[in-house]
């Protein structure tokens, strides 16, 4: 039995473990430590997750789902061919995907994990991972933040020097600051801030949105009218900033606007200095997690002794010369962004398996938010509601576990409803209710009775409320009741057999599958007259496939390969 890992992240996932005294990132069918997180449900029914399903996703984009870390811990939902997933389903079904990569790869069954997770993670989207874990059929160990598990790659990795460093992660969908001291040994985060809504994917759609713009389209409009064009055109747009990082201009063609399928001749011509404008007031949406950070460690960016970059977004030029004017020093990126906090997290796991290589490591995280309840003041003339009482500051290491007493407002009450919020608003209404927690039979006598509250902040950021009477000593813990609560037993044992019914793409069909899905998505894009000869070779290729016929497979592997790579290569070189 293994333990494992994980960086389920918004755009990308990896897995890794921890094998020989080193972190190891293991691969997908297709050879890639990186899996996009994309899931859909093909024609057959069969559930997809990565690259095929990114494929599937141009041509079919109501039958799959992608970004759905940003809804994780809601009510959000979506159908894909008839069957309702919410994020936690879809982010199980990414990590089933990678738990099968690893178990083929160990040779030995995984139970167990530690997932990373945004720091800026609320207490219900932290539960909602827990739970995708469940529903993947594994027990998460740990939810590590991932400017922390980027600190321990970096803490592992480095010279063993005294340091602060700045942590920045700019991912798919979510912004992240870390400052964490290291040294000898300890990762010690001081504190953490973040934006939940913030991420290279609002980059690409600042320039969907644009080029919409300049045929006349509203880019909220055409999301719904038009779902077809515009995931076409995200694609392109994606290709369209990462070709920004490298160079200072690029060109595009875009699907005609008149009709959905067919590619009209215009090319769009895109400079990085405009990019840049377009993206300017996001790129600004960075600095205050940073001010934030900065001012809880109580330091200022000279007290930085080195700046870290994670997620794949952080490539772009602008968010660099942004970093390096803002600290004075250029970034380091010794480690793959892309990569680090998944090595992090597999480092994470090691030292749960109490891998020797590891015994000098230690790692100490803090609370991001401010934990508190709703309590009223007494003002003479009048009781006012409303105000948020804190019980576990934000940036206070973890795990925690304070009290606060507090007292009933009426002669003979004999109930008390404990609301508790997060966030950082004097009064509730600003911050986010967590849940609530009825306290019934107080004992009858004068206003002033007192009732304990105590609030323990575990590892995984996940918090446990409790109540006593102190007169009685009678205890009560919360519940949380939202949706994202742990599953009860018969609700996991539902939503497992649910999962189970899925069809799921077998290991060794994931290459052929991807291929099938990417000649899909190819011929849409020729014109008529081009699409025969992939067609048949399509054709020829799902006869061999069904006469399990190996080496007739292989040749027309390699011929749909080869038309497919010089089809994109031509239609590059047309723009
Ligand atoms: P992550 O969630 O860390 O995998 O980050 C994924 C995000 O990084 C996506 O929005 C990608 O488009 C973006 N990204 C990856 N590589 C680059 C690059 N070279 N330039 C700009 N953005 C990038």
């Amino acid at each position: 039995m293994a333990i494992v890992g994980i960086d389920l992240g918004t755009t990308n996932s990896a897995i890794g473990c921890y094998v020989e005294g080193k972190p190891k990132l293991l691969p997908n069918p297709l050879g890639n430590v990186l899996t996009p997180s994309v899931v859909g449900v093909d024609d057959d029914g069969t559930l997809i997750v990565g690259e095929a399903a990114r494929e599937l996703q141009v041509i079919a984009p109501h039958r799959c789902a992608s970004i759905f870390k940003r809804h994780m811990g809601t009510d959000w939902s979506t159908e894909l061919n008839g069957l309702r997933f919410d994020a936690a389903n879809l982010s199980a079904a990414v990590l089933r995907s990678l738990l099968c990569d690893a178990t083929h790869h160990l040779g030995e069954v995984v139970d167990r994990a530690v997932i990373s997770v945004p720091a800026y993670f609320n207490e219900r989207q932290r539960r909602a991972t827990i739970a995708a874990g469940e529903l993947a059929g594994i027990k998460v160990e740990r939810i590590l933040n991932e400017p922390t598990a980027a600190s321990i790659a970096y803490g592992l990795h480095d010279d063993g020097e005294e340091k602060v460093i700045a942590v920045l992660d700019l991912g798919g969908g979510t912004y992240d600051v870390s400052i964490v001291a290291i040294f000898g040994g300890v990762v010690e985060v001081q504190a953490s801030s973040g934006e939940c809504f913030l991420g290279g994917e609002d980059f690409t759609s600042a320039i969907v949105s644009r080029l919409l713009e300049r045929e006349g389209l509203i880019y909220e409009h055409a999301e719904i009218e038009r779902p077809l064009l515009v995931s076409r055109m995200r694609r392109l747009c994606e290709t369209v900033k990462l070709e920004l990082s490298r160079e200072t201009e690029t060109q595009t063609r875009m699907p005609s606007v008149s009709g959905d399928a067919q590619w009209s001749d215009r090319a769009h011509r895109i400079s990085r200095d405009e990019f840049e404008r377009w993206t300017e007031p996001l790129l600004d949406r960075t600095e205050p997690p940073l001010r934030r950070a900065l001012g809880d460690a109580k330091i200022t960016v000279d007290d930085v002794d080195m700046v870290v970059l994670v997620g794949g977004a952080t490539r772009m030029p602008s968010f660099r010369d942004r970093v390096t004017r803002r600290f004075g020093k250029s970034p380091q990126c010794s480690i793959d962004p892309d990569q680090v906090v998944a090595l992090g997290a597999t480092i994470q796991a090691g030292l749960l398996d109490r891998d020797e290589a590891l015994d000098d490591l230690v790692v100490t995280d803090v609370s991001p938010f401010t934990l508190g309840v709703e309590t009223s003041k007494d003002f003479g003339t009048e009781v006012r509601s409303g105000y948020f009482t804190p019980i576990i500051f934000r940036n206070q290491p973890i795990p925690a576990s304070r009290s606060k007493a507090f007292a009933t407002m009426h002669a003979n009450q004999t109930t008390i409803t404990l609301k508790v919020f997060q966030g950082e608003s004097r009064l509730v209404e600003g911050n986010v209710l967590l849940g609530e927690l009825d306290v019934e039979g107080i004992p009858l006598g004068p206003r002033g009775q007192q009732i304990e509250c105590r609030f323990t902040y575990d590892l995984n950021g996940v918090l446990e409320v409790e109540a006593t009477i102190v007169e009685t000593q009678e205890k009560k813990t919360l519940v949380i009741s939202r949706n994202a609560r742990p599953l009860s037993e018969s609700e996991l044992h539902e939503a497992l057999e649910a999962m189970r019914e899925l069809k799921t793409d077998p290991r060794d069909k994931a290459q052929n599958r991807l291929l099938m899905k990417r000649a899909e998505r190819v011929i849409e894009e020729m014109p008529m007259g081009a699409r025969n000869e992939l067609e048949s070779l399509l054709d020829g290729f799902e006869e061999a496939m069904s006469a399990r016929d190996d080496a007739v497979t292989a040749r027309f592997q390699t011929a749909i390969q080869e038309l497919l790579d010089q089809w994109e290569m031509e239609s590059r070189r047309d723009r």
